[in-house]
């Protein structure tokens, strides 16, 4: 089982813990069986938003019982990396909201409002409030030329109503009022990973995302195994085409993934076959048979599609009970 060799599970929350403002059905239990077993959970997200006594006071309400110390934003580290720049109490200009506030006064800066307050750098994460009048004078403490450090940049943010600009968006309107490009500290740059490493005191991490582009390149990038989660905005045809650098370890319908020993699909001939599914690779065609388990349809359809040089241009071709 993933939750008895991997000594800690990085989890991301959006699309793995929880879906815009419910549960993911099977996220408590599986969590509650994980930790049983003896694997720690820390829940490490982009969102710079939040503070982490926020973000762990809204999983326990969801059924996810959490301690703040088990949360890790981009907002702390972010404010890391900004002390290992400027002199320690240093005033750094804050263009986004109380997650970012908090984080910096953790690591004993001092977070302000305006350019003239003369900031030592420059720190960017989301916030729903964030306005034109945050943005102009982020611009102006910029020209200055001290640092700038942005959360994430994840271009939208979900919410029920359908995708808003994010943190990314808002980092592009600095960009192109200033011409610079800022430090990251988000998924898919690894101080984030880092600062969750640390908190957590990880040996055997296990990264558990249900995006390619953030969590799983992440992981990729700082050669931790990943788990990716159905749950989120990754479809089977998204993972099929993934490129090397957006490959996760570990692939499973929902968290419950991280109580099961998970099979490699082995090569058969000129096929892959796993419980119950044969995919073979024919020209220009992915083509998946059998019937089982249809996570074990897109193991094995991952290994036929990984194996070949052209596998982004493969065409599906599979029955209603694989899952495509
Ligand atoms: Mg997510």
């Amino acid at each position: 089982m993933l939750c008895e060799a991997y000594d800690v599970a990085l989890l991301d929350l959006d699309g793995v813990v929880y879906v815009g403002p419910d549960a993911v059905p099977s996220a408590p239990a599986a969590l509650e069986q994980a930790a049983a077993r003896g694997m720690s959970l820390a829940f490490v997200t982009n969102n710079a938003a939040r503070t982490p006594d926020t973000v762990a006071a809204h999983l326990s309400e969801l059924g996810v019982p959490a301690r703040p110390d088990q949360v890790v934003t981009s907002a702390q580290a972010a404010a890391t990396l900004v002390s290992g720049m400027v002199a320690p109490g240093a005033r750094v200009l804050v263009v986004g909201g109380e997650g970012l506030e908090v984080a910096l006064r953790e690591r004993g800066l001092v977070p302000v409002r305006s350019a003239d307050d003369e900031p030592a750098a420059v720190v960017q994460g989301f916030s729903p409030d964030v306005g034109w009048r945050d943005l102009a004078e982020g611009a102006l403490a910029l020209a200055a030329g001290v640092p700038w450090i942005a959360s994430n940049t994840d271009l939208t943010i979900p919410t029920p109503r359908g995708r808003a600009p994010g943190n990314g968006a808002l980092v592009g309107v600095l960009r192109a009022a200033t011409g610079r490009e800022p430090v990251v500290a988000g998924k898919p740059e690894l101080p984030l990973h880092a600062e969750a490493l640390r908190r957590s005191g990880a040996r055997l991490p296990l990264v558990v995302g249900d995006r390619l582009d953030t969590d799983i390149e992440g992981a990729v990038r700082a050669s931790t195994p990943s788990l990716l989660v159905l749950t989120g905005v990754t479809t089977p045809r998204d993972l099929v085409a993934a490129p090397p650098g957006l490959r996760p370890s570990f692939v499973s319908a929902d968290l419950t993934g991280l109580l099961q020993a998970h099979s490699a699909p082995e090569r058969v001939g000129g096929s892959w076959r796993l419980g119950g599914w044969k995919a073979t690779v024919d020209r220009d065609v992915l083509l998946v048979e059998g019937s089982g388990d249809p996570v074990d349809a897109l193991r094995a359809a991952c290994a036929a599609a990984w194996a070949e040089e052209a596998f982004t241009a493969l065409r599906v071709e599979a029955p209603a009970g694989a899952g495509f």
